[in-house]
């Protein structure tokens, strides 16, 4: 059984348990009962507009808190969740529990704050996904345009027309769509025109050397402008330095996302660093404006 060896290193096997089949059910049961006991939470991590300094919105991005192995990041647990199928249910709460964390901000003060959701390829196939984003839309009174899906180039491609019918149902309710890691799937051109998006998110590994090497440079700002281009809205992730912060304002990207400007936090600790925060936002009546 999987033991915790303190924070970031975990120990899969434990010398009695070498049978890989076995480990894989008792992950898989594990998985289920903590969907079951809702075990899971989601932290955000703010994407900020580098013309304003505002925070436009927030990523939601899970992490399960297990009982005996505390908190665990996205890739112990959704590799398993995706062959499994189990990503469905999974899924489900968490696009459910971030439309009603984000109407609790919104309710807080921060009402036009968007909340981005990441999606699977298994969950994006479902034929029953736009309904499933309806409701949850439906039953937290979260308006669609607050709503945006991040999901990745791989996805698009796996099933163009299926995907193409998906994201129209989407976009025509007014929920918004990104594409995660671009640059680092199957590129093609064609499929950027054809679909309807909103956004692009640079990968990081373009972004982690940006002031050092030219290449990734040259990436960056050709990414800005095919995305410009295209009408679309151009974030960068990943950003962990004043410097690269300075060079994406140069190139006229539109926002950026990475630990320069916060960690993903939990939604408390969220809650508290909006307050600091400049954030798209109506004044209230009260407020002082100048
Ligand atoms: P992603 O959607 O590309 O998310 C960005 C990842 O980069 C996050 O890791 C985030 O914590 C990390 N990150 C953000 N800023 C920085 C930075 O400045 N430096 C560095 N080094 N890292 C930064 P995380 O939370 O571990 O998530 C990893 C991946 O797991 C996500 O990549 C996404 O593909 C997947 N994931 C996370 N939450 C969900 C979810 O709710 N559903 C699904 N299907 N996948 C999810
Ligand atoms: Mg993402
Ligand atoms: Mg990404
Ligand atoms: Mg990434």
């Amino acid at each position: 059984y999987a033991k915790s060896k303190g924070p970031g290193q975990i120990q899969f096997y434990s010398g009695e348990m070498n049978d890989s089949a076995a480990l894989r059910i008792e992950m898989e049961n594990d998985l289920r009962r903590g969907i079951e006991k809702e075990e899971f939470v989601l932290y955000y991590q703010p994407k900020v507009s580098l013309a304003t300094g505002e925070v436009e919105s927030v990523e939601a991005l899970v992490r399960w808190n297990h009982p005996e192995k505390g908190i665990l990041p996205p890739h112990y647990f959704i590799p398993r969740a995706e062959e499994t199928g189990l990503i469905i249910p999974l899924g489900r709460w968490i696009m459910d529990r971030a439309c009603r964390e984000a109407v609790i901000w919104h309710q807080a003060g921060f009402p036009r704050l968007r909340v981005a959701v990441n999606l699977s390829a298994l969950q994006f196939i479902n034929q029953d996904l736009v309904r499933e984003i309806l409701t949850a839309l439906e039953r937290s009174g979260l308006s669609p345009e607050c709503l945006e899906l991040e999901i990745t180039e791989s996805l698009l491609m796996q099933d163009p027309d299926a995907a193409m019918r998906t994201l129209s149902g989407i976009r025509e309710k007014g929920v918004h769509v990104a594409i995660d890691d671009f640059g680092t799937g199957y590129s093609s051109f064609s499929y950027l025109k054809k679909f309807p998006l909103d956004r692009l998110k640079i990968d990081r590994s373009f972004i982690t050397d940006i002031c050092d090497n030219p290449n990734d440079a040259a990436i960056v700002r050709t990414i800005i402008t095919l995305g410009h281009n295209l009408n679309l809205k151009v974030i960068a992730e990943g950003v962990e330095s004043q410097a690269q912060l300075e060079m994406l304002k140069t190139m006229e990207c539109d926002a950026y996302q990475g630990f320069y400007n916060s960690r993903p936090l939990p939604p408390g600790e969220l809650a508290e660093r909006l307050k600091e925060m400049r954030i798209l936002k109506t004044p209230l009546p009260d407020e002082d404006t100048t």
